[in-house]
């Protein structure tokens, strides 16, 4: 089992400075329709993500951009394409804070950009949550990896006990009133305990809960086989 918070040192491999490894950029049907970038680079390995081999070779795929150059080609696309909504998905958006942080700065004021996280990050940096505060055309999409410590643990790999960050990542964005709602896999054992946690951080969490379908794909369904929850 490792250590997430460790793992984020993965950051150093892509980043240069404020620029961000990237790998896509495309306009996507979620949310009505979404301008997407797609960065390189994660510091969970959930069994079931859909970017498993991006995440686990970052040093072979993608470019670096500066937040200049992924402000203006999500705009464009948002342009292009009558969209309203930009976000940064893919891997893991919030390991380069200096380039995220840039790159909110530089989003127009007409569209929504949607940061796409685990939240890890944003719960062990008290800050993190602090810093999106300043950005009011920003939500925040935390996706929780299970519904308490020991799921994580076995759909990610991690040490159990890092499921908490998740927890303090949206009682931070609730702290600093960043708009911000939860999301969690539909694979989700024990739903109703879930929400009761969230609802220990606000009485209505439980009811922006996204239950976020499982995409599956061969190799997603052959490595969740290999997990027994005993
Ligand atoms: S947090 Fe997201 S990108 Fe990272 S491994 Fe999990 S599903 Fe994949």
């Amino acid at each position: 089992m490792y250590d997430p918070i460790r793992l984020s040192e993965i950051a150093t491999q892509v980043s240069k400075g404020s620029e961000r490894k990237y790998y896509r950029f495309r306009p996507a049907k979620f949310y009505g329709g979404i301008a997407t970038a797609d960065c390189v680079g994660c510091n969970l390995r959930c069994v079931y993500c859909w970017a498993w081999n991006i995440v686990n070779k970052p040093s072979q795929v993608g470019e670096f951009y500066s937040p200049a150059e992924v402000a203006e080609k999500l705009t464009k696309i948002a342009g292009r394409h009558g969209f309203s909504k930009i976000r940064v998905s893919g891997n893991e958006p919030t390991l380069n804070k200096e380039h995220l942080l840039s790159l909110l700065q530089k989003v127009p004021d007409n569209l929504l950009f949607i940061l796409e996280t685990n939240g890890i990050l944003i719960g062990h940096d008290r800050d993190y949550a602090r810093d999106l505060s300043k950005f009011k055309n920003l939500h925040v999409r935390v996706s929780l990896k299970g519904g308490d410590s020991k799921e994580f643990s076995k759909l990610t790999g991690a040490k159990p006990e890092f499921f908490s960050l998740q927890l303090k990542a949206l009682e931070n964005l609730e702290k600093y009133k960043v708009s911000y709602h939860p999301a969690v896999i539909d694979i989700v054992r024990d739903l109703d305990g879930l929400k009761e946690r969230l609802s220990e951080i606000k009485p209505s969490l439980s009811e922006s809960l996204e239950l976020e379908p499982l995409i599956e794909y061969p190799q997603v369904l052959a490595r969740l086989k290999k997990i027994t929850f005993n």
